[in-house]
């Protein structure tokens, strides 16, 4: 009865994030009421087992009393202070403090935001402003990667390469270009290492000449492609695109939004091929999802460079929940805890998660299985001598999320049966085994399904 009218209160009232309006008044909400540890409970009761950390962000899983905690003392103490008139606040100092510790390389600037979109935004402004400040004005166009994501602010949305994201609101810009994924399941260039690599510096290349070498302000990479189906670059892609950009004086900029704190191993996976990026853009992991935060990082040059530029005028971009205290605080106790054994278990978690998942390529529907850390695909086809994807008119995504959620599991079903995994960092062996099985399952229904076949 609560939930029904919830549901018609949803369907008359609560516009939904990235849906058809038109699907979700047909299906209607799905209301969550409690979680702990790895476990959702809807509002029926029915418990799941969250195989994707919500939006890939509750890392430290749910229900930390702790953070609880460290979210109220600051609240009782101080709940709000500007970062604007010179101020702040001693847990937004010590997180970018304990963060600038912790980055790669010479990251020790730190701007903290309300979430990821507005991470990526910041650094169009900052760049746009680093160049203006370096007298070279017109270096103002912007590359990324085919089934990128870099968020959903409208200068971010044309970074991003997802058609949802484009069609119909006048995106991308004229100034947004892309090259293509490195996507090894299916590259052109097959699934050889060094050939994507070299195709893909190529591409760069190529699309830098045609773009005029001296006009290219930056190059933004996801060192995993998430929302594009996870996809896991080769070993070495990361530091050669640096390298890259590097040389033709390119600003390089590492999206960690997904891929930070702890999702991949480490603190940030950058660090795996020992890149040092000129910005790198974080959220979500940041507090764990428990209230919005999301954080800046920026290369000592740069910092250098804009506030050499701009002297003593103020640089004209800010939030009002800049360096909110409260999100702080919640960073700071996160970071504790992922240091002290969240990211040791979401290492031997991720282990067995992919191990497991891998076992599934025999299943009749499963193409491919990649993945690094706790952050994971299974890519469906039809079939595997051509790597047919699931038919889109049987919308796969959406009866393949209605199966896990039937069988205990929540995913991400991509459009095109893609399935995501991003689970809490927390999980358990036991968790980690029932995740496998229930896609098993879910899979086994899936491909008695006549019309996804
Ligand atoms: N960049 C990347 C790589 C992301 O995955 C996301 C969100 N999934 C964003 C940016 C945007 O973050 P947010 O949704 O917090 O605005």
């Amino acid at each position: 009865m609560y939930a029904n009218s919830l549901i018609e209160l949803d369907r008359a009232h609560l516009i939904h994030p990235v849906a058809s309006y038109r699907s979700h008044e047909k299906h209607g909400v799905r209301v969550l009421a409690s979680a702990k540890g790895a476990t959702v409970t809807d509002a029926s009761g029915k418990q799941l087992i969250d195989g994707f950390a919500g939006l890939w962000c509750v890392n430290a899983g749910y229900g930390h009393e702790s953070i609880v905690e460290a979210a109220a003392r600051q609240m009782r103490e101080l709940p709000y202070a500007t970062a604007y008139f010179g101020l702040g606040s001693e847990p937004a100092i010590r997180l970018a403090s304990e963060l600038a510790d912790r980055a790669p390389g010479d990251l020790n600037h730190v701007y903290f935001t309300l979430g990821g979109s507005d991470a990526v935004d910041s650094t169009i402004r900052f760049i746009r402003y680093y160049w203006n400040a370096r007298g070279r004005p017109e270096r103002d166009q912007f590359i990324s990667v085919e089934q990128g994501y870099h968020g959903s602010s409208t200068a971010g949305a044309g970074l991003t390469a997802l058609p949802a994201f484009h069609a119909g609101f006048g995106l991308p810009f004229d100034w947004q270009h892309k090259i293509p994924s490195h996507y090894a399941y299916r590259n052109p260039v097959g699934e050889d290492p060094q050939a994507i690599i070299e195709a893909s510096l190529a591409a760069l290349k190529s699309k830098v000449e045609a773009i005029g070498p001296e006009l290219v302000a930056a190059f933004y990479v996801e060192p995993i492609q998430g929302s594009g189906g996870v996809l896991v670059p080769p070993k070495g892609w990361v530091k050669a695109m640096r390298e890259f950009c590097r040389a033709h004086d390119i600003l390089f900029v590492a999206d960690e939004v997904i891929t930070g704190f702890g999702r991949t191993g480490p603190l940030f996976a950058c660090s795996e091929e020992e890149v040092v990026p000129d910005f790198m853009t974080t959220a979500k992991g940041l507090t764990s999802g428990y209230v919005p935060m999301g954080a800046v990082f920026m290369a000592d040059h740069v910092y250098e460079t804009i506030a050499e530029g701009a002297g003593t005028t103020a640089i004209g971009h800010g939030y009002t929940y800049s360096a909110h205290p409260v999100s702080a605080a919640v960073g700071l106790e996160v970071l504790k805890l992922y240091e002290n054994g969240l990211f040791d278990n979401g290492v031997k978690a991720g282990a067995r998660l992919m191990q497991g998942l891998q076992s599934l390529r025999d299943h009749p529907l499963v193409g491919d299985v990649r993945g690094r850390g706790m952050l994971a695909a299974v890519e469906l086809v039809v079939d595997k001598s051509n790597k047919t994807p699931l038919p889109a008119s049987a919308e796969p995504a959406r009866r393949i999320f209605d199966r896990a959620w039937e069988n205990g599991l929540v995913i991400r079903a991509f459009g095109n049966g893609v399935l995501g995994y991003a689970p809490p960092l927390c999980c358990t062996e036991t968790e980690i085994d029932a995740i496998v099985e229930r896609t098993r399952i879910t899979l086994d229904e899936t491909l008695e399904d006549p019309d996804v076949r």
